[in-house]
């Protein structure tokens, strides 16, 4: 799998796990074993487009490990999608699940394509021949899909009908975040950004800081469009907020509600009227307390690391902050991390709510949903902190080594067949 390292996020991801296993003094035995994906599908998926011509897609899935259950994590529409990325956030799920003790491995899909190219009868076609060419590979025990960057509710309901069908009865359990009236659960689609901004608020918090605080958002989509309502919610000032079309910035605040509408409107948030534009570079370095990053990977790089201005780094994209980044925000204490594998985790704690409602389709209310939610989100958030403090080591390697001491235990006390 050595071709893999050719991408710069797999390499990211092996060269954080290569740290933390030597401070956790994994052996050699289990390593590599912990290390690489179980499992690497590709396929290519020949469509027929509106116009009658015939494009073939590229797609991926990735499965982590089985260790502690069945493999779990997003599929991404996007034009850049490759398998080694795919790899890394596979990977990145497994340390994730791990972390907030959920009976997963981890996996992540991809389709290159950018689906803002696409009417929805191509999407739905692009979809469905997905899933059929991934059937022999995914089951509710065996690798559960749920929406990520370019995807969605729809994607999902289609996603659960394409593999109904082969089975011959509904199997709502082999996909999380689809549509309530379908089997999802309520409180999946806002769970992310919620979960973001539940565990900004509790550092703010703990910092101390006003509750008017200045934030920021990269990414205007599920996971950064409810990371913003979350905020504005426990008081913050929304002062700069991007998305692929760019940035916009005001110092005085922006007004979300307008802002959701002309959304909704223009399907971007530049040319916004109550605010500056700007670019998404310059955003991610104006003065805030709180900086989410929800959109992209590595977006916080050397280059602007020892620019940002915040107090809170919290990571609602995965692997926003790269390797050479966090060097630097180690040494810049004045700046309290809270990691992807924790930050975001909302997302995949409300799927496995729904996955587990599925399969006993017995449904929960939201406030149940949102009480158990944020009792896991405050006990980890404690978890790490503790962690950190008594190695003194900064917080995301403390998540890492946390979630991967746990994959680690698995394989170790399960055994190696045959
Ligand atoms: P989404 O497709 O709903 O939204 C993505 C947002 O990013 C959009 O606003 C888009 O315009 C913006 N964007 C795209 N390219 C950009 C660029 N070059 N510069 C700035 N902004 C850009 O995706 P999402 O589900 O919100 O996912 C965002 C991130 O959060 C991804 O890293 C994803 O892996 C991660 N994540 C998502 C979930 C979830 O439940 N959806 C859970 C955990 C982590």
């Amino acid at each position: 799998m050595k071709h893999l390292l050719a991408s710069p996020a797999y390499k990211m991801a092996c060269d954080q796990f290569d740290a933390v296993a030597d401070f956790l003094n994994i052996p050699e035995s289990l390593r590599e074993r912990t290390k690489l994906p179980k499992r690497l599908v590709t396929v290519s998926l020949p469509v027929r487009l509106d116009s009658g011509e015939v494009k073939v897609f590229e797609g991926h899935r990735v499965q982590h490990h089985l260790t502690l259950g069945p493999t779990k994590g997003g599929l991404r529409y996007h034009p850049a999608v490759e398998i080694g990325e795919v790899a890394a956030l596979a990977m990145w799920m497994s340390w994730k699940c791990a972390l907030a003790d959920l009976p997963y491995g981890g996996a992540k899909g991809g389709v290159a394509i950018d689906p803002r190219k696409f009417s929805i009868g191509e999407l739905e076609r692009v979809t469905r021949r997905y899933t059929s060419e991934m059937i022999p590979f995914i089951s509710p025990q065996t690798d559960v899909m749920a929406p990520d960057m370019g995807t969605n509710e729809q994607t999902m309901a289609w996603i659960m009908d394409t593999y109904s069908h082969q089975l011959g009865h509904t199997a709502s359990s082999i996909v999380t975040g689809k549509p309530v009236s379908i089997g999802g659960s309520l409180g999946r689609r806002e769970a992310t950004g919620r979960g973001v901004a539940f565990l900004a608020n509790r550092v703010s918090d703990l910092l101390k800081l006003p509750n008017d605080s200045r934030v920021i958002v990269q990414g205007f989509g599920n996971v950064g469009s409810f990371a913003a309502i979350g905020m504005v919610k426990y008081g913050a000032r929304l002062v700069g907020i991007g998305d692929a079309s760019g940035g916009i910035h005001n110092v005085k605040g922006l007004d979300l509600a307008a802002l959701q509408e002309y959304v909704a409107r223009t399907g971007v948030v530049t040319g916004f009227p109550d605010g500056d534009k700007i670019s998404n570079e310059e955003l991610l370095v104006q003065p805030c307390e709180i900086l989410i990053p929800a959109a992209l990977d590595r977006v916080i790089t050397a280059k602007n690391a020892g620019k940002i201005q915040c107090r809170i780094l919290a990571e609602g994209a995965n692997g926003p902050t790269t390797v050479e980044a966090d060097a630097i925000l180690r040494q810049r204490p004045e700046i309290f991390v809270i990691p992807d594998i924790l930050c975001n985790s909302g997302g995949v704690i409300v799927s496995y709510f729904e996955w587990v409602q599925d399969l006993q389709s017995f449904f929960w209310a939201e406030t149940e949903i949102f009480d158990k939610l944020y009792r896991i989100l405050d006990h980890t958030l404690d978890t790490v902190i503790k962690e950190a403090r008594k190695h003194n080591i900064d917080h995301r390697t403390a998540a890492l080594s946390l979630g991967i001491q746990k994959v680690v235990n698995g394989k170790a006390i399960r055994g190696l067949f045959p």
